[in-house]
Formats: C-alpha cells, structure tokens, sequence
C-alpha cells in the first residue's frame, strides 16, 4: 500500500471510507512526518492530542456509515486563521500567546465537514512577504534543493509554512490566504496546487486581516482534484462577513476533468516581461500547447495597465494594513511594554511587537493616507485599479473563458538571497500574481514543469469572477499533461 502520507485527499477518501485504514492512523503517519520534518519549521504549532480526538470522531462516524465529505482529512491551518482554543500568532511576536475564543468561518466548515486539524502552519509576518523569511518564527525551507546543492530555498510567501507542509507530505491540504499572491506563489515554488478564490467566495470572518479589499482564503494540495475538493467546503455565504457573496457552492470536484473543448483561453501579452527566464517562458508555450491539443483556442489578449499593478497594489495594502494594524496596541491583544504613560506605551509595544516588515508597511500605509498625499497616491491607487479589473473585464465581454499565464517570474530563491538591500526585489515576486487580487477574481497556480536546476514552475489560470470550476477544469488539463512533482526526502 502507498504512505499513508503519500495519498491524495481523494485517495484518502476512499481508503477510510472502504476501512483500509483508519483515520487515527492516518493522522498518527502525519504527526510522525512532522516530527521527522521539525528542520523544514512548516508548524509553529502542532496540535496532536487535537487531531487523535478528531480522528477518533471521525472514525465513529465512517463506524457508523455517516462520513462527511472531508471525513478524516489530516489538513494543517496557516496561522492567518483563529483556532478556537488554539494558539493564533499571524506570525507575529506581537500577538504573543494569543488564544482565540472563536473559530474563522472557513476553518469551521472544514472541521463541519469532518476533517482533522494538525496544527498551524508558519506564514510571514501578517502575510506580508513572499518567501516566509519576515515570519517571527524563522523562516520555512522549502522541501525541494537545485540538483547537487543543499542550499536552503524559500517556499515562497506568505503561506509558506502551508505549501511547504503539503508538498513535504506533512498534511494532505492546507489553508492558506492570498492578497498579493501568497496562495499561488508558494504552491508554485513547492510544486503543489493552490488556489485563489474571487473575492467574497471565501468568508474572511475569523482571519487576520492584512489587507481587506484583496484578502481571500484559499486551498493548497497535491493535486487540482484535491483543490476543488477543499474549495468546496471552504466556500460559502457567511452573515459575518458582509463582503461575502450569496451564492450557491458548486461541485468543484465535478469541475476537474470536464471538458475545455471549444473554451477562448486568453495570453496576455503584457506577461511577457522584460528578463523574464526563457525555461519560464518556455513553460507558458507548452501549456499553451497542453490547452490547444484539449480542444481550446488560444487567443492573445491584452491587459494594458498590468504595469501599474505592482506598484498601486504597494499602496493599497500597505494603506489597508497600516489601519488593520491599528487595533494592535498592547490593550486587547498580546504583548504589552510598559511606557511612561499610554502613547508610550502604544509606541513600545508597536515597536517591540513588530518585525521590521510590517514597520515598513505601516510606515508606507499611513504616509500614503495622509493629507496632502491621499490624493496623490492612494486615491490614484484605487483609480488604477479600476482600470486593471476593466482591461479583465473587456477580455472576458469578449468571450474570453480564462487567461494562462506564469505564476511566477522565477523558480524558488534561497534563504537571505532576495530582498535584503532593497524591498523591491521581493515584491517583484509578485508581478504575475497582484493583478488577479486587485480585480478581485479566481486564480489557479498548477505545477507544470521543472526547470533546469531540477525546480518546480508553475502556471496560473485566471478565471472570470465565480467562475472557479472553469479553473478546475483547465487545470486538470495541465497537470496531465505535465504530471505530478514530489521532492526528494532529504530531512
Ligand atoms: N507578497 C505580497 C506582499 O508581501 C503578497 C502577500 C500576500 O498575498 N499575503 O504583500
């Protein structure tokens, strides 16, 4: 029989449900992996006695022959959303030993629907970064290495404990949150699946805000099949969260492996960017090619402010983030450093609380609100923005289904190699990714190749608003034509 550990979520379905094994056992082989993987650091927090006593309900109801649809799912959780009982940190010292007393919206309808909590995977510091080196528990490796080297990769950002945890077979899915990219990227560079939902499919109730016009929970997992499977249960109206949208829940599962005949897939042109690696733009023609030959026509389209995208959305996060943050202050949650009086104490425990990430952010979201230069840049922000989400939107008046293009500008970076003089490399990961989230709609990043150093590369499918199940059923197209991605165990 595969690992345990091995199996998709589908796979693992069915072996509960015909009884090849329990899902205490099945929770048992992943808490054993992820005391063996303690070196990737993917878990800030691992929750075994939690997850036996899950299984072990779980188990009475395969007994009892009323499984639910994730019954027995081992599934790890970012530390974005608050675990009732369980420690919630956003990755951050500010939140100190933070225990929520409620449960995130989507993290209930997971464990509604019967899967079993493994603990809390690492994220960067309120999701802010795109390799998890801002994160105050240390930066998450990367399962994959280049061919001959044991340099330390990056899983990518924010999710990276997440992508990190389901590439290296230490949960068979996880949650994640994307604002700028940080569900697509990191399963790019791990070679896993993940997925972007349209703004409102997902209730953001229950999850560390960062930046609320562009967050959205989504699902990583093994394989565009296992995806939709999460989706399904992820989404959903929620009452408390007014931006969440009433809309019926389609069967994503139904959605992988449906036809594309016939389907206008759109290549934006504006993608192909200036240094862009040719084993990148290699990949984009093959899965253009993998489209084609299932029956789609490929169409180049162009999406002419895509330019400003990156540097209208370095100013409405930060701005967002820099009011989100706000309520961090040293009364309600977590830390607190005395100060001489109660600005002192606020400006201590900000500065003690923070990693110097998030100061900067903060420090360009309220600059960018202030007087005399709202107008100048964030209102010109929004305006671009608007403008972004037009040129999607005359694409698909135009008939076009989706978009392919890269996921990400590179394959995955090492430890301390990015970043470190100037910000703005970093946030040039982002360049493919931010686009989707300022619009507002669904984005797939599915592994489709690796590249010359032995790397995952990935590509994303950008859908029309709510329209995920087009997703699913393109990428189903690209992961059979290109085949799954598993590292070598080297931990
Ligand atoms: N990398 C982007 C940022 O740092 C996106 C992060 C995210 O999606 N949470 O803002």
């Amino acid at each position: 029989m595969t690992e345990l550990t091995a199996l998709t979520i589908a796979g693992a379905r069915d072996g509960l449900k015909h009884k090849k094994f329990s899902a205490v056992e099945l929770a048992d082989a992943h808490l054993l992996a992820m005391e063996k993987a303690r070196a990737l650091n993917a878990y800030v927090l691992e929750t075994p006695e939690r997850a036996l006593a899950m299984a072990k309900a779980s188990d009475a109801r395969i007994h009892k022959g009323e499984p639910h649809p994730l019954e027995g799912i081992p599934l790890a959780v970012k530390d974005m959303f608050a675990t009732q009982g369980v420690r919630t940190t956003a990755g951050s010292k500010i939140l100190g030993n933070f225990v929520p007393t409620y449960e995130s919206t989507v993290s209930a309808h997971l464990w509604r629907d019967g899967a079993v909590l493994l603990g809390k995977v690492n994220n960067d510091e309120f999701a802010m970064g795109s390799s998890n080196e801002t994160s105050a528990f240390g930066p998450v490796i990367n399962p994959w290495r280049r061919k001959g080297s044991n340099t330390p990769l990056v899983p990518g950002g924010s999710s990276g404990g997440s992508a990190s945890a389901v590439a290296a077979h230490l949960a068979l899915g996880a949650t994640g949150t994307d604002t700028g990219g940080s569900i697509r990227q990191p399963a790019a560079f791990a070679g896993i699946v993940g997925m972007k939902p349209t703004y409102g499919r997902c209730s953001r109730w229950g999850i560390v805000a960062f930046a609320s016009s562009l967050d959205q929970a989504g699902p990583f997992a093994r394989t565009v099949r296992d995806t939709a499977i999460l989706m399904r249960s992820m989404a959903g109206h929620d009452a408390k969260d007014t931006t969440s949208v009433d809309l019926p829940v389609p069967d994503y599962e139904a959605a992988a492996g449906q036809s594309v005949k016939g389907m206008r897939i759109g290549i934006p042109k504006e993608y192909r960017v200036d240094g862009m690696p040719a084993e990148i733009e290699k990949l984009w023609e093959q899965g253009a090619a993998w489209l084609k030959a299932a029956g789609a026509e490929l169409v180049e389209v162009s999406l002419p402010h895509t330019k400003y995208a990156l540097p209208a959305y370095y100013i409405v996060a930060p701005a967002e983030a820099s009011s989100n943050l706000a309520r961090y202050d040293g009364v309600r949650y977590g830390i607190r450093e005395q100060g001489r009086d109660i600005s002192g104490m606020y400006e201590k425990t900000r500065a003690e609380g923070f990693g110097k990430e998030v100061r900067r952010r903060i420090m360009i979201g309220t600059y960018v609100l202030s007087a005399g230069y709202y107008d100048a840049y964030y209102v010109r922000a929004q305006k671009i923005r608007t403008l972004i989400k037009r040129d999607f939107e005359e694409c698909f008046a135009q008939g076009i289904h989706a978009m392919l293009t890269p996921a990400t500008p590179s394959a995955a970076f090492g430890i301390g190699e990015k970043g470190g003089a100037d910000p703005i490399e970093m946030y040039l990961n982002d360049v493919f990714t931010v686009t989707v989230n300022m619009a507002g709609l669904p984005g797939l990043a599915v592994p489709a190749g690796l590249d010359g150093q032995g790397l995952p590369l990935a590509l994303q499918l950008i859908g029309r608003p709510f329209d995920e199940e087009t997703l699913f059923a393109l990428g189903q197209v690209v992961e059979d034509a290109a085949g799954r991605f598993t590292p070598q165990r080297w931990w």
